[in-house]
């Protein structure tokens, strides 16, 4: 490594974050690294599983943040984002703003203590279907592993409670936003990805009807740290989903929505339903396609789950779904593309495969970077200097959005050294 090199700046704390972090830092460079929740991991962290190996998320989650804690090469900022950055003769200056946690993670906070609480919050991690109180840890694999508090959730007799009861120094009420100004040689921008948002399908009834969830909520919902402790149940009357309906390309490929391909939710849906499947052997899954995109040796996932007669594919684009005011059930009207009906199935869930939007496209970074039309940085970001990684540069999966980040690192590494 060149000893004289600056820091690399990362921005974004997900798995594609992580990696370039942990790349960087262990080929010797310093590196600063920026994620605006109060923890790292991102989005994969709330999925149940990840494929092909069906892991849950906490696998990889710890083995980076193992290689992160052996590695002093690594500053981490959670709750923070990046203020401004103006580029400099090879150099970049940062102003990061770190949101008040109002713990100071100095002492170690008892879990009695947030029990304590009546004051509570929407709990984002769990997508709002449950509250956690005030004073919350984040989820339980959380890094780091300090808790948070709401102050704007908390009530003044909870405030009274915690000057009480509180370890010395271990609140802080009266904390402030911070401000940390710092010079780096280069930058990679990990910020991610957010699901579409279902409420604009207008015609699929997400808002309008409970029990008709989205992809990302299906994953909270599997998951035995989620609202329901791993039932797949349905959110209007808890009823175990028997008979669930998954609805693809849920916005993508469509012009007036999302035109492009998300890339990773048929084999989500297919991981899915593989959910749905090991739960509850009696239960069935009908999954509505227009094509199914499932790539290199993922395809064999696809095929495993044409062997299973509980589970049924059907070409046709779900054109409208509506709820049964007697039983709840939904419908589905369909056009099967194979055989020409027009399909009206019932269902007692239905989950829509809501596509990849980048972050970056209505939160642009405060630097002038070149964006496609949907807000990711395909290819060069127009700065020397500036790599991206992972979805802020199209919609991938984990296996992907890793080797974009080491492909970044190295591109960073290069420029560092004096390269392009
Ligand atoms: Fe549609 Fe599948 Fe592409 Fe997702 S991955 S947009 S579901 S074709």
């Amino acid at each position: 490594m060149n000893a004289s090199a600056k820091p690399i700046l990362v921005i974004g704390g997900g798995i594609a974050g992580m990696t370039a972090a942990v790349e960087a830092a262990e080929v010797g460079y310093h590196v600063i690294l920026v994620e605006k929740e109060a923890y790292l991991g991102g989005r994969v962290m709330r999925t149940h599983r990840y494929f092909p190996k069906m892991c849950p998320p906490t696998c990889g989650f710890e083995i980076n943040v193992r290689r992160i804690r052996q590695n002093p090469r690594i500053a981490i900022h959670t709750m923070a984002t990046l203020e401004s950055i103006t580029p400099k003769a090879r150099n970049f200056r940062a102003i990061i703003k770190v949101r008040p946690r109002y713990v100071t993670g100095e002492y170690s906070i008892d879990e009695s203590l947030a029990e304590q609480m009546t004051s509570e919050r929407e709990d984002d991690f769990n997508l709002g279907m449950a509250k956690t109180k005030a004073l919350y840890m984040p989820h339980p694999m959380a890094y780091p592993h300090t808790y948070v508090l709401d102050r704007e959730a908390l009530s003044d007799e909870d405030a009274a409670k915690l000057r009480e009861s509180s370890p010395a120094g271990a609140i802080d009420l009266d904390m402030r936003e911070d401000e940390i100004e710092v010079d780096v040689g280069a930058v990679i921008v990990a910020t991610g990805w957010r699901p579409y948002d279902a409420v604009k399908l207008d015609n699929l009834g997400f808002g309008q009807y409970q029990d008709v969830i989205t992809n990302v909520i299906m994953e909270r919902i599997a998951a035995p740290t989620g609202p329901t402790g791993g039932e797949i149940i349905r959110p209007s009357d808890g009823k175990k989903a028997e008979n669930v309906a998954f609805v693809q390309c849920a916005g993508s490929r469509d012009d007036n929505h999302l035109p492009y391909c998300s890339a990773v939710c048929c084999m989500g849906s297919l991981k899915q339903v593989r959910y749905l499947r090991e739960k509850n052997e009696n239960a069935r899954a009908t999954i509505f396609y227009i094509d199914i995109r499932t790539t290199g040796r993922l395809e064999k996932f696809y095929y495993d789950l044409l062997e299973d007669e509980h589970v049924t594919f059907i070409k046709g684009k779900a054109a409208e779904i509506h709820k049964d005011s007697g039983n709840g059930d939904l419908t589905v009207d369909v056009e099967d593309t194979i055989s020409g009906d027009n399909l009206h199935q019932k269902f007692d869930m239905v989950v829509l495969a809501t596509g990849i939007v980048p972050n970056l496209a209505d939160l642009k970074l405060p630097i002038d970077l070149k964006y496609d039309e949907y807000g990711f940085i395909d290819g060069s970001t127009g700065i020397e200097g500036v790599y991206a990684a992972g979805c802020a540069g199209h919609p991938c999966d984990v296996s992907r959005a890793t080797k974009d980040s080491t492909a970044a690192v190295m591109k960073a590494v290069q420029y560092l050294n004096g390269g392009e």
